[in-house]
């Protein structure tokens, strides 16, 4: 296999219990509490802020506590900082949120109407 094919390892259980222990359970992107709440602690994971599709290394500076959403949201895309990755990803969330809202009204205005 070529070198510069090579993925990272994914993480192991240890490994990400580190980083989680590290940003002490917090999402670095919208903040979410993993501490606060069960159901909050079961959506933290482990990202790779270089993606380790695009060769992002198992390094523990390229590594975040991340809630699944914030994940899933930024996917496999790069950016040139941590920073930068929150910003793509709050901005998203709130167009989703937008859409959400707008969603939300719509229907319950129609099951106020029916
Ligand atoms: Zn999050």
């Amino acid at each position: 296999m070529a070198m510069l094919s090579r993925k990272a390892k994914p993480l192991t259980l240890e490994e990400g219990e580190k980083i989680l222990e590290r940003d002490r359970y917090k999402c670095q992107y919208c903040g979410l509490d993993g501490l606060a709440t069960f159901e909050n602690s079961l959506i933290m994971s482990v990202d790779f802020v270089t993606p380790r599709a695009r060769r992002g290394r198992k390094d523990p500076q390229n590594l975040v506590a991340a809630c699944r959403p914030c994940n899933v949201i930024k996917g496999s895309r790069v950016f040139s900082s941590l920073d930068e990755a929150k910003n793509f990803v709050l901005n998203k969330r709130a167009e989703l949120r937008k859409k959400w809202e707008n969603k939300t009204g719509t229907l319950q205005t129609r099951s106020a109407k029916a």
